[in-house]
């Protein structure tokens, strides 16, 4: 008998099992479909996020970040830890253990909120139905009043560099190395190349980036940019701006294998050679295989699925959300599509606000950022006022002795209302999160300056920033007016 649901879901990364579970809630009959199977052939929720993206780097993040204190930061604190050594097995087997407790604890959310997870590969065919083929290749028709698309994204290959996930890898890969490599080579200054090429060159790696713009991060407010360039460049990771990679040839040296890499930059051909290689150079939507082309919904030319601002395709009754559609490919992005889609299919009105979409890169310092940088603003015409306050002047970053970075917020010169906010330093993202709330409340700078915060917290700098644009500062904040 065809099974018949009101909300078919394929995909259980962040859009999709957030999407379910609010579908469920909200009282419609709904299924997700997925595919992943663990190297023990289980079915496992969570999406990239979980299994191979967010929580998994973080994790790996975070262990390296510890050996770098204990071994370089703690004897400032008067903390002798004698020799410090790191046993990558283990630091691998305690993120396994992470991404694991996490998406059984997925698989706990759908049984607790009613949404059948269904495993296979699912198949948009026809404007309410959907195929599902199992893993052992039986093939099932599921009706459904409305379908979500959430199946995601992989990463982009480039020629020159053929992924074998043994010398050159993607980001799945670089989670995955058993010993530290001497020589990690990295395409693309990236999100994960910063992140991964970080994990790394923490554990001794000697890191060497290969980006082909000329200019660091250039989605990031410059000031900022250039800050983490020179902080980068001092914690050991090399970063070749204008480095075209053309190719790359696999070899053996002292027994061991190798890769040659080729690459043009300013000054003209160039090889270098690593022990690893990860390929980071952006990520694809993956909606060719998930959807029969006679359903006829629009793909724009990078093979994302179009939507419109609630996320509905051009056919009725299906819904894409996640990295599959425009926008920035970040898990919360797509959790708020989820719920966005969930609720209008409930004839609630809510929408996902696209102008405060948070950014973080998850270094150390942390770089995050919303709303609009200096560039912007000077382009468009705005005329504003510029307020900074660096960690260095902050009582517990000092306390701490991590006062590297600084809080930059950008205010309407007219009106005073925040226009963004760019931090380079520890907790970055959630300090940045109270700038985010501000800014969804419509405040002013002002509003800030007069709010009252806990003293000593690394967020008198916010607020400290806040008063530096109206040219009060207490603490040696800096105003610009622009
Ligand atoms: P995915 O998480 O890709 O999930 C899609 C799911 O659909 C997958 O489980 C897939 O198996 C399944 N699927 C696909 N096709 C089918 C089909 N036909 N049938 C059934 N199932 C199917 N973002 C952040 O916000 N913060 C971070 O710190 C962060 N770190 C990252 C680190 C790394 C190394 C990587 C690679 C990504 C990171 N991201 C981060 C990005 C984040 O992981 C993605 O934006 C997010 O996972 C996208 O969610 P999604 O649900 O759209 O897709
Ligand atoms: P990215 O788009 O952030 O960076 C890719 C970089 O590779 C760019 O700087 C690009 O100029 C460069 N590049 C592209 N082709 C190249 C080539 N042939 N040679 C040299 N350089 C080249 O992509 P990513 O780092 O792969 O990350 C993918 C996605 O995952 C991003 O959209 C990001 O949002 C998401 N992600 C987010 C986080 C986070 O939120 N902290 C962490 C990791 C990944």
């Amino acid at each position: 008998m065809t099974k018949q649901y009101d909300v078919v879901v394929i995909g259980s990364g962040p859009a999709g099992y957030v999407a379910a579970i609010r579908c469920a809630q909200l009282g419609f009959k709904t299924a997700c479909i997925e595919k992943w199977l663990t190297s023990d052939n289980k079915t496992v929720y969570g999406g990239t996020c979980l299994n191979v993206g967010c929580i998994p780097s973080k994790a790996l993040l975070d262990s390296s970040h510890k050996y770098v204190e204990a071994q370089q930061h703690l004897a400032a604190h008067g903390i002798k830890t004698g020799d410090v050594s790191i046993d990558v097995t283990a630091m691998i087997d305690r993120k396994a253990r992470v991404v694991s407790q996490l998406t059984q604890g997925i698989k706990g959310l759908f049984a607790a909120n009613k949404v059948e997870g269904l495993a296979g590969t699912g198949k948009v065919t026809g404007n309410n139905t959907v195929s599902l083929t199992t893993h052992d290749g039986k093939q099932e028709e599921l009706l459904a009043n409305n379908i979500i698309i959430a199946a995601g994204s992989v990463p982009i290959e480039i020629p020159p560099t053929p992924i074998d996930q043994d010398v050159i890898v993607d980001s799945t890969g670089a989670l995955e190395f058993q010993e530290v490599p001497r020589r990690l080579g990295v395409i693309g200054a990236g999100v994960i190349g910063l992140e991964l090429g970080s994990v790394w060159a923490r554990l001794g790696s000697e890191v060497t980036i290969l980006e082909a713009l000329d200019d660091l991060l250039p989605m990031v407010d410059r000031q900022i940019a250039k800050d983490c360039g020179r902080i980068f460049d001092k914690q050991g990771l090399t970063i070749k701006l204008g480095a075209r990679v053309t190719g790359s040839k696999k070899a053996t040296l002292n027994k061991k294998p190798v890769v040659k890499v080729q690459y043009t930059d300013s000054e003209g051909e160039q090889e270098i050679v690593f022990d690893k290689l990860v390929v980071a150079v952006g990520r694809r939507p993956l909606s060719e295989t998930v959807i029969d082309n006679s359903v006829g919904i629009e793909l724009d030319e990078r093979g994302f699925i179009k939507v419109d601002d609630h996320c509905a395709t051009n056919v009725p009754g299906i819904y894409a959300v996640g990295d599959i559609v425009r926008g920035p490919m970040l898990a919360h992005k797509g959790m708020e599509e989820g719920v966005m889609v969930a609720e209008r299919l409930a004839d609630k009105k809510t929408q996902v606000n696209y102008d405060l979409v948070p950014s973080v890169i998850y270094t150390h310092p942390e770089v995050a950022w919303v709303g609009k940088n200096e560039e912007q603003l000077k382009s468009e015409g705005t005329e504003y006022n510029v307020g900074t306050f660096p960690f260095a002047a902050s009582g517990r970053a000092q306390a701490a002795n991590d006062t590297e970075g600084m809080v930059k917020l950008l205010a309407d010169a007219k009106t005073d209302r925040i226009l963004g906010c760019h931090i380079i330093g520890a907790s970055a993202a959630d300090l940045l999160q109270q700038i985010v709330i501000a800014m969804e409340f419509s405040a002013s700078a002002e509003d800030i300056g007069l709010t009252m915060f806990a003293h000593p917290a690394l967020s008198e700098a916010i607020h400290e920033a806040a008063l530096a644009a109206n040219g009060h500062a207490i603490h040696i904040g800096n105003r610009k007016r622009r």
